[in-house]
């Protein structure tokens, strides 16, 4: 199997594996220990709790405090429920775990529109009283890398907070450094899944939306998972180290992949965008057929209509593509482990079988 859906998830780092083992072990071990227990098998647990805590926080800006949690859709939550905004603007491609929860919230919401090449403009407007802005850093469709700087600048200036869904970008470029509270994910960052982050700026506070035993500074009750914790941790710590590394080997195979998929159009834009994320078109491409001819390639159909729930992808649609365009798209997502070689062999194998549905450049 050639896994190229990096954005869907990423492998577990091997440094991250090796983080989390003793926080499994039992029952010689002490490592199951509750984190909030005063034993001291529960202190060594709420230690090494504490150390992934800065280890994820070293990869956010200073200022602020990380609460977990158990996905970057929970901290999504925490943050438009919490914040107690009434008043929203959101852009049009916002993942669902904030377009959703936002419409669950109600209220009014304002969309920020995008330009074709998948960017919100960083003068959109932003209207009076807003209370909270939310754009995301990095799309997870289409890899475009968003104005966020500006668009902070312009949230604060209209008195609003500013949101940033950092999943896709966290421990590949810098981080939003203006935003007022940042959401991130273990799982698309190396570690483990079911662990998230919400980072929060001093001075804001927040009300809590899962209650209970008060863990998480009050925020988020309910016991942590230290193994999770320390994945989660170690793969921040090595995203941190090694984010030069991964970006300069993402660049060779972005570079190579382009050459091998000339003949295809890129949907967002090429220099605004992390080069993980290829997301192609071809007229005329059957998705579903292409998929099923390619079973061995794990790779993503551009436009969610082509996984099954029948409607066109909502970013692919906010970029001005029509609903043919938009399911002949597929989205071809690679990182740290891909080879060169694979990614080779799934460019050559795409274009054939693309090529043997007639479908040409
Ligand atoms: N935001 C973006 C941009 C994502 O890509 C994802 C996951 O696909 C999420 C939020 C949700 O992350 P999690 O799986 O941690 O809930």
């Amino acid at each position: 199997m050639i896994y190229l859906d990096y954005q869907a998830t990423t492998p577990l780092a091997p440094e991250a594996r090796a983080a989390m083992l003793p926080w499994l072990e039992g029952p010689e071990g002490i490592g199951f220990a509750n984190p909030h227990s005063p034993h001291r098998a529960g202190r060594a647990a709420v230690a090494a709790v504490e150390v992934a805590r800065e280890q994820v926080a070293a990869l956010l800006p200073p200022g602020g405090r990380v609460v977990f949690t158990g996905s970057a859709t929970e901290a999504l939550n925490l943050a438009i429920f919490g914040c107690g905004a009434k008043s929203f603007a959101v852009s049009t491609i916002e993942h669902a775990a904030v377009l959703d929860t936002v419409e669950a919230r109600g209220g009014a919401c304002h969309m920020l529109a995008c330009t074709r090449d998948g960017l919100v403009p960083a003068d959109a407007p932003i209207p009076a009283g807003t209370g909270l802005v939310a754009v995301m850093q990095v799309n997870n469709e289409i890899g475009t890398i968003q104005p966020v700087d500006m668009l902070v600048q312009a949230a604060h200036d209209a008195g609003a907070l500013f949101l940033c869904d950092a999943v896709q970008g966290a421990g590949k470029i810098a981080p939003p450094e203006q935003a007022d509270m940042i959401a991130l994910s273990a799982h698309k960052l190396y570690g483990p899944k079911g662990i998230g982050a919400l980072w929060i700026r001093d001075g804001i506070e927040l009300a809590p939306q899962i209650h209970g035993g008060g863990q998480e500074q009050g925020l988020r009750s309910g016991t942590l998972s230290p193994a999770l914790c320390a994945g989660f941790g170690a793969a921040a710590a090595l995203a941190k180290a090694r984010m030069e590394q991964d970006a300069a080997h993402v660049e060779d195979l972005w570079n190579r992949a382009r050459d091998l998929m000339a003949g295809w159009t890129l949907n967002g834009s090429a220099d605004q965008r992390w080069h993980g994320n290829l997301n192609l078109r071809r007229e005329g491409l059957d998705v579903a057929r292409l998929m099923s001819d390619l079973r061995d390639i794990a790779f993503s159909a551009g436009s969610a209509c082509a996984s099954g729930s029948g409607r066109p992808s909502h970013v692919l649609t906010a970029i001005g593509l029509d609903a043919a365009a938009a399911k002949s798209s597929v989205r071809i997502g690679f990182g740290r482990y891909t080879k060169l070689s694979e990614l080779e062999d799934a460019c050559a194998r795409l274009e054939a079988a693309a090529a043997a549905q007639g479908v040409y450049s």
